[in-house]
């Protein structure tokens, strides 16, 4: 009861200040977080820092997580406290107990968001009225009306479980993330993700919050990033993009694709001689190279890493190359397993989902006359018509409308998306290869196998 009534005093107090001088408040927040970041704690909600503690993720900061992506540097904060001429507020209320504290400084703008004048983030104001669904391992947030598809939440839980395994996560952590969920803000088209996060992105995890933010319901890569900052737990705040992005993209894919689909990329261009691992390992070369040579050529190193080394040697080297600056010197060759065991995993790689030859005997399993299908021990030999939509359940092909899977041909490409979480799932690019074989047609239908274990 006293608890109570101190409650409302306080609030009642609060609003009075802030009904007598608005301004002030925020004058009192901005040169208090200028000369102490730390002090936002006072301005946070409890559950708030609840919320962005609880799966145990830190990063080595001297400021709260909170800030991470919202912060000036040390530099710009004592400017700022020196001179408030250099900056200059606006307080905008967004009715319903909101506001907003835009900070004009030289360089650009600062926003600031408040409830009931308690700080919260840009992604919690902006999905206020979202609706909200979990999953095994998930807590989905999404604008009312358009909840994330059935199918590419069950594959993203599976995806979260087989990584969580590579990872070699307790058992009781495992349970944890289940009990505790990730945040997966589910975006559906390009201005929301820009509304929420202030990228037009195609997904990106806002470390401040744990938040993975994109406009697709299973994003592979992103959720990569989450689970293994879950694995170390005590993470730093950078870490050398060729381990960063070649891990999430090794077990994630990236950019609509799946991971076979990259890694089959970066293994033609590396045995292409297109491009090189060694000239990654450099900051430099890493963020010179265009993103599409680059990120797929260190995914396949980092599988072979993962393949080569036992789970700790590869997370020590993993951290090694990390920091709070995102400086990075070259990744040591001498640190790197023998070059001799790279080029056997070379010769022996094998991500291709789509072949054009394969002698095996086929037995027919549908034959129609837009789509025929043979299945071996290992592939599905189609001959189809293009585009064609296929479901494909309890072992059976089936042509729908709606069909889940979309296949379209050419004689340079085969290409099969997956509808439900928007992923391509399999690919065949004739210039992708160093055969450079067409897609050939028989009887007026295109012919190729895929691998059996696209669909199942
Ligand atoms: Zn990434």
């Amino acid at each position: 009861m006293n608890k109570l009534l101190l409650l409302v005093i306080l609030i009642i107090l609060t609003l009075n200040i802030s009904a007598l001088n608005p301004t002030k408040y925020y004058e009192e927040f901005f040169t208090s977080f200028l000369s102490d970041p730390n002090s936002i704690q006072n301005y946070l909600p409890e559950e708030t820092i609840y919320a962005a503690n609880v799966l145990g993720i830190t990063y080595d900061i001297n400021y709260p997580k909170f800030l991470i992506g919202n912060i000036p540097t040390e530099n710009i904060r004592k400017i700022l406290l020196n001179d408030p001429d250099k900056y200059q507020l606006t307080i905008n209320d967004l009715g319903e107990g909101y506001s907003h504290l835009e900070v004009s400084i030289i360089h650009g703008k600062l926003n600031y968001f408040f409830k009931n004048l308690q700080l919260i983030s840009e992604a919690d104001y902006s999905t206020r009225n979202w609706q909200t669904q979990e999953s095994e391992f998930f807590r989905f947030r999404f604008p009312t009306g358009n909840p994330p598809d059935l199918i590419a939440v069950k594959q993203l839980d599976d995806f979260a479980k087989l990584t969580l395994n590579t990872l070699t996560c307790s058992l009781s952590k495992v349970e944890q993330l289940k009990e505790e969920k990730i945040n997966y803000l589910f975006c559906p088209d390009e201005d929301t993700i820009d509304l929420v996060t202030g990228f037009r992105t195609r997904g990106i995890c806002l470390l401040n919050q744990d938040y993975v933010v994109s406009r697709f319901p299973a994003h592979f890569h992103e959720v990569s990033h989450m689970l293994i900052n879950y694995r170390i737990q005590e993470n730093q705040l950078f870490t050398h993009p060729f381990l960063l992005e070649g891990f999430a993209v090794a077990m994630g894919g990236r950019g609509g694709k799946t991971a076979e689909i990259i890694l089959n990329i970066g293994l033609f261009l590396q045995n292409s001689g297109f491009a090189n691992y060694e000239e990654l390992l450099s900051l430099e070369g890493f963020i010179q190279m265009d993103a599409s040579i680059s990120y797929p050529v260190a995914g396949l190193y980092n599988c072979f890493l993962m393949n080569n080394l036992d789970f700790d040697s590869y997370l020590n080297l993993y951290r090694k190359y990390g920091n709070d600056n995102g400086n990075f010197n070259s990744i040591q060759i001498t640190e790197l397993p023998l070059k001799s065991d790279w080029e056997k995993f070379l010769i022996n790689a094998d991500f291709q989902t789509i072949a054009l030859n394969n002698k095996t005997n086929y037995s027919s399993i549908l034959n129609t006359d837009s789509l025929k299908v043979g299945q071996s021990k290992e592939y599905f030999e189609f001959h189809t018509k293009s585009p064609i939509k296929i479901d494909f359940e309890a072992g059976k092909f089936q042509l729908t409308v709606s069909g889940r899977f979309k296949i379209t041909c050419n004689e340079n490409e085969v290409n099969i998306l997956d509808t439900a979480t928007g992923n391509l799932v399999a690919t065949y690019v004739n210039g992708f290869t160093l055969e450079n074989q067409p897609v050939e047609k028989q009887n007026g239908l295109w012919h190729f196998f895929v691998k059996r274990s696209v669909f199942e």
